[in-house]
């Protein structure tokens, strides 16, 4: 036989599969004593058998379910159609998931002409009695013969108008008993059919209606949105009517164990005197905060307040709960997990592992990564945000939400924010001269450009919110318009960036309000605790360093030096460096260089504290750097006091076909030594200086990118170690420093022993990794990987998720060559996709030593590296 019926004191918590989540709840707080009013749950095993077999109730199921109503009849003393002591049901849908759309609740079943005189003279109250026959044939009327609710409340509202009445509570029972003739009219008129006098009748339709509802086109959508597979099925549950309407001595109301949008400790929600379920949603009357019942009824207030303390400890969670007053009495009629803002979630699970309710591995374990971003960033309101459609979308490249006007050029940014606007920077692509116009932005927007692009990692360097690669989004910037589709973005138009989901919005959208910052340091503590693999930041600036340790960061992982030459001035600088004619001229300028690089680095170390710090040696795409049109070249020429023609010849001389495959890295250390000989001596200079003014020392690991081999890498080191001892020695001083190298081209990998024989540590460039080992363009993917990932070719973007069977074996490769030869070789991961929550398993695997990301990507790793161990 099979079983299609629990008691409430027969199932618990651990059986939602079984008794839906509801059912499941009631059952676990029956057992714990709660005041819950008796019941018993039909399961999603009987619902799936009904819609498997011709939607039929079988009779196994109807006696199964007449054997519990005659205990409930036993527990309660009451009967089904009794003409005294009437036994009244509520009739609740509950899959394991929440899920609105499907039936949902019918409260009063078993009352009809007969029974509802015997409430009448029972409860002394012939006004409620008809109030609560009204509901069951609306309810019923609705839910379960699908007939229009509008068509129900329209009779109520005709009769209150007749009556010159306002509201519901002055209906007199004469009223009602109009209504529920009117009400019984209706049914016979579209329904060509009586209301079902019999409680039993009334039963098995609501149980069809709810098994029924499963497959009703909304619960369907709904699935679909939330990933919730067909095949789980619904329970139903029956449960004795507990009475909220029975006068002032009775209510109903919702409360959460704690603030759901800010997470305070406390009860927090609302009630209503002499009310019903669904009157506290409905709106009709205004319900009271629930700390006003603390005055109404201080007992019951306090009754529930323990219980609600009581479930949150049982369950290890904040909970929702749905609770009725009758005549004095408390009944819980719900308990679920709460809803709340990623602010609330992080509040309530710290103070759950401080008031000792989770353990600290509980704690590591639920922090979620979306909460934490939220936390880190500012967001739209989610209110807010339900009624707005985007009318662009590209790739969520750096979290957070702003708006501000859109201006199409740096300058122009610039000259916004000095007027007191704020800004949205709309750009084909970002470069470095775009830096300044970025840091005066609340959002960019470009429309080419990948997870690695110059946009996007300036961006995320800087907590500015980011979308890139927005594929329908023309830019025109020399007409200062972009359009998308038949839209047109003007200058001065208002945007609103989701950098968090990668949409674009017309118009202001407001911002989700700021609770409580969360206690950040505390949670780094207890990640440290955790996990074996720290976590460095990869950053420059003095404010990045500063964020970055703020936000977590054991050290500086990559501080990528061409980025210090991003500024105008500097810019100016760099520009003269590279379009040097003679060994003297660019000599000359290095002198300059190096004095502004030894300040820079001086920077640095201060704001790293004495941490870790990796300086990576001038690695600049050279095209990123070069005059782009004869514009530029006239205004650089007029800058640098060239020619035109000289800058013109030496731009068109350096103009590479594939610049992210040209002069980089090594290649230029090879070429020009004393550029990388001036970058060593202004780090070890800093550092010396830094170690004599401040309480602690300086042990630079300085960084030569792009090696493709041992030789190269040798050559370079031994120019470099030159200058280092040189300077050393004519300052008197010494130092322990560090030279180590970039793992970023797949040639490196295969000979990553013979180059572990020369370089003191590892890290692996996973972007440029990527872009040679599957040999797609780092900033021209998008549109490939797009597709792919369209077609399901790519389960995941490579440049965000670490391609484990092809870079990731790359890695172990060079991993193992490398610690062949040298056992301690520190090993890291600086490229973005390491600090993808989808990577980090691989990373524990890989047995490397840190990665190092964006400042503002820290807290999300460490809180996935953490989470990891438990
Ligand atoms: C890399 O290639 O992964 C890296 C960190 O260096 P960059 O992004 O500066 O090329
Ligand atoms: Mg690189």
């Amino acid at each position: 036989m099979n079983r299609w019926v629990y008691l409430f004191s027969e199932g618990s918590k651990e059986q939602k599969d079984l008794l839906g989540g509801k059912g499941a709840n009631l059952a676990e707080m029956t057992k714990l004593g709660l005041p819950v009013p008796t019941g018993f749950t039909v399961t999603t095993e009987a619902c799936l058998y009904y819609l498997n077999h011709g939607d039929q109730l079988t009779d196994e199921l109807k006696t199964q379910v007449m054997t519990a109503i005659e205990q409930l009849s036993a527990k309660t003393g009451k009967k089904f159609g009794d003409l005294k002591n009437p036994l009244l049901v509520s009739v609740r849908s509950g899959s394991k998931f929440s899920m609105p759309g499907m039936m949902d609740t019918v409260l009063n079943l078993g009352l009809n002409d007969q029974t509802v005189a015997a409430l009448a003279s029972n409860s002394q109250n012939e006004r409620f009695a008809y109030d609560c026959y009204r509901r069951l044939l609306q309810m019923f009327g609705n839910v379960v013969m699908g007939l229009d609710n509008s068509t129900f409340e329209g009779r109520i509202t005709a009769l209150k108008k007749v009556n010159g009445l306002s509201f519901d509570n002055e209906l007199t029972a004469d009223h009602w008993k109009q209504i529920v003739s009117e009400y019984k009219e209706l049914y016979r008129k579209n329904l060509q059919r009586e209301f079902p006098q019999d409680p039993i009748e009334q039963l098995y339709l609501a149980i069809e209606a709810v098994f029924g509802s499963w497959n009703n086109a909304r619960a369907k959508t709904y699935r679909r949105l939330h990933g919730i597979s067909d095949d789980l099925g619904t329970a139903v549950n029956i449960q004795e009517m507990v009475f909220g309407n029975f006068g002032e001595t009775s209510g109903t109301g919702v409360v959460f164990s704690r603030n759901p949008s800010l997470g305070d400790p406390g009860l927090f929600g609302e009630y209503l005197i002499n009310a019903q379920g669904e009157d506290v949603v409905a709106g009709v009357r205004t319900p009271k905060p629930i700390q006003v019942l603390a005055e109404d009824m201080p007992e019951q207030f306090n009754q529930l307040k323990a219980i609600c303390e009581n479930l949150e400890t049982h369950y290890q969670d904040m909970q929702d709960v749905e609770f009725t007053i009758e005549r004095e009495k408390l009944f819980i009629l719900q308990t679920r997990s709460g809803k709340r803002t990623s602010k609330a979630a992080l509040t309530i699970l710290l103070d759950f592992f401080k008031e000792g309710i989770i353990s600290e591995d509980t704690l590591v374990s639920r922090i979620e990564g979306k909460d934490l971003e939220a936390a880190l960033h500012p967001n739209f309101a989610e209110t807010a945000l339900k009624n707005r459609v985007s009318f662009l979308s590209g790739l969520a490249a750096s979290p957070g939400a702003a708006t501000g006007a859109a201006y199409f050029s740096a300058d122009a940014a610039t000259e916004a924010k000095a007027r007191g606007e704020r800004v949205v920077l709309v750009r084909e692509e970002t470069s470095p001269e775009d830096i300044e116009g970025i840091a005066v932005s609340e959002a960019v927007i470009t429309s080419r450009g990948g997870m690695t692009s110059h946009a996007a990692v300036v961006a995320r360097g800087m907590g500015i919110c980011s979308v890139v690669g927005c594929e329908r989004l023309i830019v025109m910037e020399e007409e200062n318009q972009a359009t998308v589709a038949d839209e047109t973005i003007e200058e001065g138009t208002i945007l609103s960036v989701d950098g968090s989901s990668g949409k674009v919005y017309f118009g202001e959208i407001p911002m989700e309000e700021v609770g409580h910052t969360v206690a950040l340091d505390e949670l780094h503590t207890i990640w440290d605790r955790h996990a074996d693999i720290k976590v460095r930041a990869n950053a420059e600036t003095p404010n990045d360093i500063e964020t970055g340790m703020a936000l977590g960061a054991v050290g500086i992982g990559l501080a990528r030096t061409e980025h210090m030459f991003f500024e105008k001035t500097r810019l100016l600088q760099f520009r003269r460096l590279i379009l040097a004619d003679s060994l003297a001229e660019r000599l000359a300028v290095l002198k300059e260089l190096k004095t502004v690089q030894k300040q820079d680095f001086k920077y640095m170390y201060e704001a790293a504290g004495g941490k870790p710090t990796t300086i990576r040696l001038l690695d600049p795409p050279l095209h990123e750097f070069l005059p782009r049109n004869a514009e530029e070249c006239r205004e650089v020429a007029k800058e640098l006091g060239k020619t035109f023609n000289e800058v013109k010849r030496k731009t068109d001389n350096l103009a590479e076909v594939n610049p992210m495959l040209g002069f980089r890295g090594l290649r230029l250390g090879v070429a020009y030594p004393e550029i990388y000989q001036m970058q060593a001596e202004a780090i070890i200079e800093a550092a010396c200086e830094v170690t004599e003014e401040q309480e602690f020392s300086i042990q630079p690991e300085i960084m030569i990118p792009f090696t493709i081999d041992a030789g190269e890498f040798a050559h370079v080191r031994q120019a470099i170690e030159e200058a280092i001892q040189n300077n050393l020695r004519d300052n008197q001083r010494t130092l322990d420093y560090q030279i180590g190298t970039m793992i970023e081209i797949p040639r490196a990998c295969f000979v990553a022993d013979q180059i572990a024989q020369h370089a003191d540590f590892f890290s692996f460039g996973t972007n440029d990794l990527t872009q040679m080992a599957l040999g797609l363009s780092r900033d021209d993917s998008p549109r490939i990987v797009t597709q792919y990932l369209e077609a399901g070719i790519f389960e995941d973007d490579p440049f965000q998720v670490l391609d484990k069977a092809g870079v990731g074996a790359l890695m172990k490769l060079a991993i193992e060559g490398g610690r062949k030869v040298n056992p301690q070789l520190k090993i890291g991961i600086c490229g973005e996709a390491a600090a993808h929550p989808k990577s980090i398993d691989f990373l524990n695997e890989l047995g490397i030593d840190y990665i190092s990301c964006s400042p503002f990507r820290i807290p999300q790793a460490k809180m996935t590296l953490a989470k990891a161990t438990v």
